[in-house]
């Protein structure tokens, strides 16, 4: 308590602040130091002080309180409890965490409730790896695998009580799951809130427990997951099987599981999303008059024809010959790379052919290539 700063000083506002400037400036330092994005060595210090001093300042009893009685005046139970629930969550945009701060809501930036009260809260998401193979990847597969989930007692429907007459209010709460202490100090009565001890902060007692999941609300048991990996997917894309995350609290739905895919990959063929690349050898001879070849494709061979005059490098599309779309668009193409294959073994009668075709260039002196490429030198 010595060291601690005021909370005026916190904010960087004057004691005659009005609530507008209070508000102002702490969004400002909130948004400085949010741990999630800020650089500054002690963010999360500094954003728990800051949350601290405008949990005081924008409440008015509280700030009177304060203003009369300094940090004495202050119970330590209620204060930086803002914070809580926020930590490590990865914002999109400040108007999430302030929509959860100014707003009372009380929901986290995937909807779901934070406030730690007594009611069903949705399980978290789950996330598992799979790798695939090439072919199944891209025409899709059916896959089947056994996993332990945790899911509502059917029996009690999450509620751990055999029966619901056997759910009663806890006396000792009322059924709020809290209690108010009061605190008789020399400044006067001061009361502090916290999670009722005997119901442990869900409002209810149960006199006899579920015979099914010993009263825990959920039974864990290995369920065979069918996933569909639907035809086109690529590594670090997910499936999502609805339902099979982890568990809900107090009867609330379990998360979703989802599933991302690695792609083993081929040795021949390669995907660069939903088009496959392949490199094919052409001999000099084929480049030079064309020819037709039939060419591999994930969908078996396919005609294609090499035009005459081919280079090296050159791509030969081959439409929709790819991979399926995901959304449901055209599929992909096979964009085939042509890599010109100089013959090192000759027949003596292809040696003579080419022997012949050596002779006629040279004699073409004109368009002869060589000729052509001394010629940027004169
Ligand atoms: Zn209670
Ligand atoms: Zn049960």
């Amino acid at each position: 308590m010595a060291d601690k700063r005021d909370y005026y000083e916190v904010l960087g506002v004057s004691r005659d602040a009005s609530e507008d400037e209070i508000k102002k400036a702490y969004r400002k330092l909130a948004k400085k130091y949010h741990p999630d994005v800020s650089k500054e060595k002690d963010a999360e210090e500094k954003f728990k002080e800051v949350n601290e001093a405008y949990e005081v300042l924008s409440d008015p009893q509280k700030k009177q309180t304060y203003d009369q009685f300094g940090f004495a005046g202050m119970d330590g139970a209620n204060m930086g409890s803002g914070f809580e629930g926020f930590t490590g969550a990865g914002f999109d945009d400040f108007g999430d965490i302030f929509s959860s701060f100014f707003g009372g809501m009380g929901t986290d930036p995937f909807g779901r409730r934070t406030s730690s009260s007594n009611g069903p809260r949705r399980g978290n998401d789950r996330l598992m790896r799979m790798d695939i193979d090439f072919m199944d990847a891209c025409f899709g597969k059916s896959a089947s695998f056994d996993l332990n989930v945790e899911e509502t007692c059917a029996h009690c429907g999450g509620t751990g009580a055999d029966s619901p007459s056997d759910i009663q209010t806890c006396s000792t709460c009322g059924g709020s799951g809290r209690i108010l202490r009061q605190q008789r100090t020399g400044f006067g009565v001061f009361q502090t809130q916290s999670a009722c001890p005997d119901c442990n902060g869900t409002g209810k007692r149960i006199r006899k427990v579920c015979p099914d999941c010993n009263g825990r609300g959920y039974i864990r048991s290995n369920r065979t997951i069918n996933v569909d990996i639907p035809a086109g997917i690529n590594s670090g894309q997910r499936v999502r099987v609805p339902g099979k995350g982890e568990r809900g609290v107090n009867g609330g739905p379990n998360g979703d599981l989802y599933i991302e895919i690695e792609v083993r990959p081929h040795e021949k063929f390669e995907r660069e999303g939903k088009n496959i690349l392949l490199e094919i050898p052409i001999s000099a001879v084929d480049a030079t008059l064309g020819t037709t070849v039939d060419v591999p494709t994930i969908h078996g061979e396919v005609t294609m024809k090499i035009p005459a005059g081919t280079q090296e490098g050159t791509i030969l599309r081959l439409k929709e010959k790819g991979v399926e779309d995901l959304r449901g668009g055209k599929p992909g193409d096979q964009l085939c790379s042509v890599h010109i294959q100089i013959d090192k073994k000759l027949s003596a009668r292809e040696r003579e052919l080419y022997q012949q075709l050596q002779e006629l260039q040279k004699q073409n002196t004109k368009d002869n290539i060589w000729t052509k490429f001394k010629k940027q030198f004169n």
